[in-house]
């Protein structure tokens, strides 16, 4: 399966802020192979026959094992360590599939495969490799990672856990304590990060039985009450010196580069979590009787329906889009010679920026549409006896673990200056024309071609984007700001960044689809998607790139940027009732997400 064409015009990390990209080179949904259908078939049986087990703590080894028996634990693993690798689109499939699973059980899998695993794939000698990695792509073994201690969450690195070298130079005694650590309950190995003689911070693979590990009890969690979370301590734990990961002293490397990517799965997951509650929404809305007729026919409801849809949708796009584009760069890197893990980690890390989009933006739609299928719901929506609170409670793990929302805007933001700074991508040049362009008179010329005014939109975006991020790095040149004390200024930058990634990504498969003949809907119905995506995506940007630069400039200085913004967020308001209407239809006559 590892046989796609590398494109010709595939955009770096972070270069979607200064090119544009065209709807041939990007991939879509709607093109899926026989073969990818077959296996989303295949994992959409697994998650019906699972069914309500998936909620329940003590069924989460037996899907385990069965999730290893149809191979989805081993689809992203080398067949040298017992894997069958799918490419990364076949990937994302399954990974959509599992969070629609709901109940904890998209965290246990995801544990398991991404934190848990690619660590060793990434980092292990060849001996390390050959001797867990079958076991745990067959779910003979379970996986779990501890980075996370009471005292250090988003500071991980502060870890206190210690590691000491034994005399005789044979094993580490690790001593610490791990906090909130997925699979404790019932994983055979973990992943463990300490500190080196208390400073250097450095992985190791841990098997669970070595004596000197013990448990706390599980935690009473306010959602995903299916997967396992506990503490995990470590009292003189010998660990065999030829179990470190990588090189000692490097285990930042290992966190975050394992994170990477669990970051963008994590935002699919999230997709496949909301298509599920729209699936729910959308039944109760037209079932549920009130003023002698169903909900879904008042207009309130159907706004929410459209909404929940339309970012879904847009969801997706990103999602896929982000697939692609790590699927290209994988095959690339293996072309010229690098083997199968290098290449994925190497290509984690260029998108490191596209992978934080996606797990901010996946994680706060999720939020937006379980919150919107609750209010569908009601009184009932209240209730543990119908699947909207679940889904409710479930959700919002996603906005603070594999790094909090918070953490990874700012992330996004320094990655993207970073790579500026390197010469990686030329922000300079581009942020330039923008400058000068604030200067000149304003051209009338109306946009050409069906999405011209969203393309132009898109460019003025992107201007958005360089004029603030760029009036910032100047006032820090300057001297008169240090960007890294006005966090709200980054958090508003990494606003207006997922906006215009999502904006962009819904363009390219909104175009893509026009030139499709067996499109599943009316052309007019993604239409409308795309023009209340920009109509409401343009006046977010208007207020994120206000906030901005009102923190930071005043007077002359301050007017001329406001009249930038002005400019550069005109496009026409749309009659999104109506548009919303007809997004709403489609859904209440396929009763179901049908998009
Ligand atoms: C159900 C569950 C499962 C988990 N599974 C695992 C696991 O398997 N393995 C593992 O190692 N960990 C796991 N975690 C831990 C998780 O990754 C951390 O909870 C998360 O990284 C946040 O750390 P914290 O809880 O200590 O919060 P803190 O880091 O204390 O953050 C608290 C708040 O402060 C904000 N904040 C912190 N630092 C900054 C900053 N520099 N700038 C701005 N804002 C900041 C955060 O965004 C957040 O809003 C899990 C957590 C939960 C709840």
């Amino acid at each position: 399966m590892e046989d796609t064409l590398v494109k010709s015009n595939v955009l770096k990390g972070g270069e979607f802020i200064i090119k544009e990209s065209r709807a041939d080179d990007t991939f879509i949904p709607e093109e899926f192979n026989e073969e990818q259908k077959m296996v989303h078939q295949m994992v959409k049986d697994f998650r019906k026959e699972a069914g309500e087990k998936v909620a329940k703590l003590e069924h989460q080894v037996e899907l385990m094992e069965q999730a290893g028996e149809l191979g989805l634990l081993k689809c992203h693993i080398p067949e040298a360590y017992g894997g069958m690798p799918f490419d990364t689109n076949t990937n994302t499939i399954i990974s959509e599939e599992l969070g629609a699973m709901g109940g904890g059980f998209a965290t246990t899998v995801a544990a398991h495969t991404g934190i848990g695993m690619l660590p060793i794939l990434y980092f292990g000698t060849e001996e390390l490799k050959l001797k867990y990695l079958p076991k745990l792509c067959s779910g003979e073994w379970k996986a779990s990672y501890c980075l996370t201690e009471p005292g250090s969450g988003s500071d991980a690195l502060s870890a206190k856990t210690r590691a000491d070298l034994t005399p005789d130079g044979k094993y580490y005694l690790l001593n610490g304590q791990k906090m909130w650590i997925t699979n404790a309950g019932f994983s055979n190995m973990l992943i463990v990060f300490a500190q080196i003689d208390g400073d250097k911070f450095t992985g190791f693979i841990v098997e669970k039985d070595t004596p000197g590990i013990t448990l706390g009890a599980e935690e009473h969690k306010l959602g995903i009450k299916g997967s396992s979370t506990r503490q995990v301590f470590f009292e003189n734990v010998k660990v065999p010196a030829g179990n470190v990961l990588g090189q000692i002293g490097k285990g930042h490397l290992i966190a975050f580069n394992a994170l990477n990517i669990g970051r963008f799965k994590l935002g699919v997951m999230c997709m496949g979590a909301c298509k599920r509650a729209i699936s729910i929404s959308v039944k109760y809305a037209n079932e549920r009787q009130q003023f002698k007729q169903s909900i879904s026919n008042f207009g309130a409801i159907k706004y929410k329906l459209a909404e929940q849809a339309l970012r879904t949708f847009a969801l997706e796009s990103v999602s896929y889009r982000i697939s692609d584009l790590l699927q290209d760069k994988k095959k690339a890197l293996m072309d010229s010679g690098a083997a199968y893990s290098e290449a994925m980690l190497e290509a984690a890390e260029e998108y490191a920026v596209e992978c934080a989009i996606a797990k901010v933006y996946g994680s706060e739609v999720t939020d937006y549409v379980v919150d919107e299928t609750v209010q569908i719901h009601g009184g009932y929506g209240y209730s543990e006896e119908y699947p909207a609170a679940a889904a409710y409670r479930d959700a919002r793990i996603n906005r603070i673990y594999e790094g909090t929302n918070e953490i990874n805007r700012l992330l996004m933001v320094s990655q993207l200056l970073k790579r500026s700074m390197k010469g990686e991508i030329d922000m300079v040049g581009p942020a330039w024309e923008v400058q000068k362009e604030l200067s000149s008179m304003p051209s009338f010329e109306s946009p050409e071609g069906i999405y011209g005014a969203e393309r132009k939109a898109l460019g003025d975006f992107k201007k958005i984007i360089l004029m603030t991020a760029g009036a910032a790095v100047k006032m820090q040149m300057d001297g008169q700001m240090n960007i890294k004390e006005e966090q709200e200024i980054v958090m508003n930058v990494a606003d207006i960044m997922i906006e215009t990634f999502a904006a962009e990504s819904l363009l390219l498969r909104v175009e893509k689809v026009a030139g499709m003949s067996d499109r599943k809907h009316p052309q007019d119905v993604y239409d409308a998607m795309l023009r209340v995506f920009f109509n409401d995506a343009t006046s977010r940007i208007q207020k994120s790139a206000t906030d901005a630069l009102a923190s930071f400039a005043e007077g002359d200085l301050l007017k001329t940027f406001l009249m930038g913004v002005k400019r550069f967020t005109k496009y026409l308001p749309v009659n999104v009732k109506n548009e919303r209407r007809k997004i709403a239809a489609v859904l209440i006559e396929a009763n179901d997400y049908c998009f």
